[in-house]
């Protein structure tokens, strides 16, 4: 395998990692998902997919990035009354990601992306982010607007012609398109059930959690995904966030 068919740090020897940095790669997108619920018809992995998913299309499009492999578990509490979650402590996911930018940073990458890829883990990013970034020889650009990132999801379900809108996206249209675009196996297509639909405050879904306000893990309604749309959500954010990366490295 050459170095240049792979955008994935973790299928680089160490020879070609050094290659590849002596070559002009300068950024490592690091995606923070989760493993926890998302609905009767989705996998645990959700989060972590649409991390991998997401970096992977982000580094194609700088053409001179790597992707490192995505953090899993994240902060889930909100989600622990439905059997499989796993959730680690917020400071726990924050000196991970310490680890992580630090060993990156030693590695002579320039500029460290966070990404995060699902709610609990935006806090904790944001957190970490200018911390670490005061620590490290590299640049730390964190990707964790909640609200950007799920108007962004919206905007790409918009542009397959879907008329629906997700108030807060957690195993509804988006995510289900998300999965069926690059996993479509994994998709219990014969579970799709609409959940909770009306809007809701995020602040209130992590200190309620989820059972309180979904009986069936799921916010909006999953038989509104397509592949057609997934294509596209995936498309809207990695387009918005390589652009963005773009102009935070040349404001260096
Ligand atoms: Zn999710």
């Amino acid at each position: 395998m050459s170095s240049h068919t792979s955008v994935l740090l973790e299928e680089y020897t160490w020879p070609e990692v050094e290659t590849a940095l002596e070559e002009g790669t300068r950024t490592v997108v690091v995606a923070v998902g989760s493993v926890e619920q998302h609905g009767p018809h989705l996998p645990l992995i959700m989060d972590t997919l649409a991390g991998d998913e997401l970096s992977r299309r982000i580094a194609k499009k700088l053409g001179d990035a790597l992707v490192a492999p995505t953090i899993r578990p994240g902060c889930s509490g909100h989600h622990m009354d439905f059997p499989g979650t796993i959730t680690i402590p917020a400071e726990t996911l924050m000196d991970l990601i310490r680890s992580y930018c630090r060993s990156l940073d030693e590695h002579g990458f320039e500029h460290i992306v966070l990404v995060a890829t699902h709610g609990g883990n935006f806090a904790p990013v944001n957190t970490v982010a200018p911390e670490i970034a005061r620590t490290i020889d590299a640049n730390v650009i964190a990707l964790a607007d909640l609200d950007e990132l799920m108007s962004l999801q919206n905007e790409g379900l918009r542009e397959a012609g879907v008329e629906y809108e997700e108030p807060v996206i957690h195993a509804g249209a988006v995510e289900t398109a998300i999965v069926l675009a690059t996993n479509e196996s994994l998709v219990r297509t014969d579970e799709l059930a609409v959940g909770h639909e009306k809007p809701i405050s995020t602040s209130r879904l992590l200190s309620d959690g989820f059972r309180s306000i979904t009986e069936n893990g799921v916010l909006g309604d999953p038989r509104k995904g397509t592949p057609e749309s997934g294509e596209t959500i995936l498309d809207t954010v990695a387009t918005a966030y390589a652009e963005r990366i773009e102009a935070e490295r040349d404001a260096i």
